[in-house]
């Protein structure tokens, strides 16, 4: 019987941090104790080690997507690099895909500097073409990353022996090789952070939710913080904010594999596994050898409704599960020993941003790509607070509030529709073996 909580969680550090008790007076109050608010917190003190910095967070470090994610450290953007040339320009949406690929590095630098153990392994990442069907896609991925100057050595289609170097799935049609994405064990990297934060002078406040926040005072249930300046990073988990919707993510893991299974499955080294179907669909091989295993396709909730009990979806468990057992039938034995879920922040044109509001900035919008992103986020949001000309202040992050997602029911028609299609297309392309072109169609025309 699986346990219902993160994997991660085991190995969370065990630090209790105290609520905030009485007033508070900082130069900076950070609202969110996860990777995006950490990162921040962290860069302005590694900026300016004498101010105040106090992180408020409303349960525990870690509590929200980044003690949950699938620990794809991955120099991916939510969006295409088509649809941000359409938006920001072409040179601009380009140094925002470079500086989303130095990211990765930039966060295994960050955890090695500050002593931060947290199973680092960069082997690249691979979508793999497990259906005939998957193929077209992937090339026609391949050839998008062309148009805009990434090379081979960065993105590549890898036809299937080369794919079956690193991974073997039960089918292999070729798969698409990204050279920038490392794996992680993310309680441990937000863990890490928290203390990274502390050991520079900042304060962590756990089980301090912030219910209110007027210019420069910020009130939590037992303590009132005056802030110079408020950086906003509570992504999915803030509350209700048309600007986002909060879409569901899920994951299990299995017990550990013993080594013929790995023999077997020929996953030797820890690059990042996806399939190359609709639905998302990542996994990643752990440290400690097991396949944690990730993907879409919960309901999302009338009125943006963010749960403790929504992140665990039976079927959707199940279908997770069921792909493991399909992909690597070698590991069809195993026992699943975890299920979790989380919610992660999806803005209406999938851009990830960090918005200047009267008193500080907002920030987050990484739909599943946040584990490296918000590095990048999270420092620009520190830079756009201190106003200090760091070359950050010109990275298309910055920008205006994004559109808003249509109004209720309307939203709750839309994307629930958007996710039926997603799985119906699935469905079609794994029975017919070839792309379900016309309604992949219908659903992009409503996105
Ligand atoms: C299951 C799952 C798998 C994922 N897999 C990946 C992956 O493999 N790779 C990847 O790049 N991304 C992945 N993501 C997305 C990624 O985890 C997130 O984008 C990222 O962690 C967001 O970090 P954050 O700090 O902005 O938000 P969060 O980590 O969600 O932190 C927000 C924090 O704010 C706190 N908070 C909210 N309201 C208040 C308040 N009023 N007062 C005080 N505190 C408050 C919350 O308690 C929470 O701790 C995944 C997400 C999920 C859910």
């Amino acid at each position: 019987m699986a346990v219902a909580r993160p994997l991660w969680s085991e190995a969370c550090d065990g630090v209790r941090r105290p609520a905030l008790e009485g007033d508070l007076e900082v130069d900076v109050a950070v609202v969110g104790a996860g990777c995006s608010g950490l990162w921040a917190a962290r860069e302005l003190l590694s900026c300016v080690p004498s101010l105040r910095v106090a992180v408020l967070e409303a349960r525990e470090v870690g509590f929200g997507a980044s003690g949950r994610n699938g620990g794809w450290c991955s120099g991916d953007l939510p969006v295409t690099l088509d649809e941000l040339s359409d938006a920001v320009g072409r040179d601009a949406a380009l140094r925002l895909q470079l500086d989303a690929f130095a990211a990765v590095d930039g966060v295994g630098a960050a955890a090695a500097a500050d002593g931060i153990e947290c199973d680092w392994a960069k082997e690249g990442s691979l979508v793999v073409a497990s259906n005939p069907a998957h193929v077209e896609r992937l090339r026609a991925a391949e050839a998008a990353w062309r148009r805009h100057g990434v090379g081979p050595d960065d993105v590549r289609f890898e036809p299937p022996e080369a794919v079956a170097a690193r991974v073997r799935t039960a089918e292999v049609h070729g798969g698409l090789f990204n050279a920038h994405c490392a794996v992680l064990h993310p309680r441990k990297l937000v863990d890490g952070l928290a203390r990274a934060v502390e050991s520079r002078g900042g304060t962590v406040h756990e089980r301090t939710p912030v219910s209110a926040v007027a210019p420069g005072v910020l009130q939590s249930p037992r303590g009132r913080v005056r802030a110079g300046r408020i950086i906003r990073a509570t992504e999915a988990y803030g509350g209700r904010d048309r600007r986002f919707v909060p879409l569901y993510s899920l994951m299990v893991a299995t017990e550990p594999l013993p080594p013929p299974v790995w023999d077997e499955i020929g996953w030797a080294r820890r690059v990042a596994v996806a399939d190359g179907r609709n639905m998302v669909t990542y996994a990643q091989r752990t440290a400690d050898g097991r396949i944690a295993f990730g993907g879409r396709g919960a309901p999302y909730h009338l009125g943006s409704r963010v749960r403790d009990r929504y992140d665990a979806v039976r079927p959707v468990h199940r279908r997770l599960a069921d792909a493991i057992r399909d992909l690597f039938p070698a590991a069809s034995g195993a026992s699943i020993t975890h299920e979790w879920g989380g919610a992660l922040a999806a803005p209406r044109d999938w851009r990830a941003r960090v918005v200047r509001t009267g008193d500080g900035v907002a920030v987050g919008g990484y739909v599943g790509d946040g584990v490296a992103l918000s590095y990048l986020a999270g420092r620009t949001a520190a830079h756009a607070v201190l106003d200090d000309g760091h070359e950050l202040l010109g990275s298309p992050l910055l920008a205006a509030p994004g559109p808003r997602w249509e109004p209720e029911p309307l939203r709750w028609v839309g994307i629930n529709g958007l996710l039926a299609l997603t799985s119906l297309a699935d469905a079609v392309e794994s029975r017919t073996r070839r792309p379900a072109r016309r309604l992949l169609a219908v659903r992009d025309a409503f996105l």
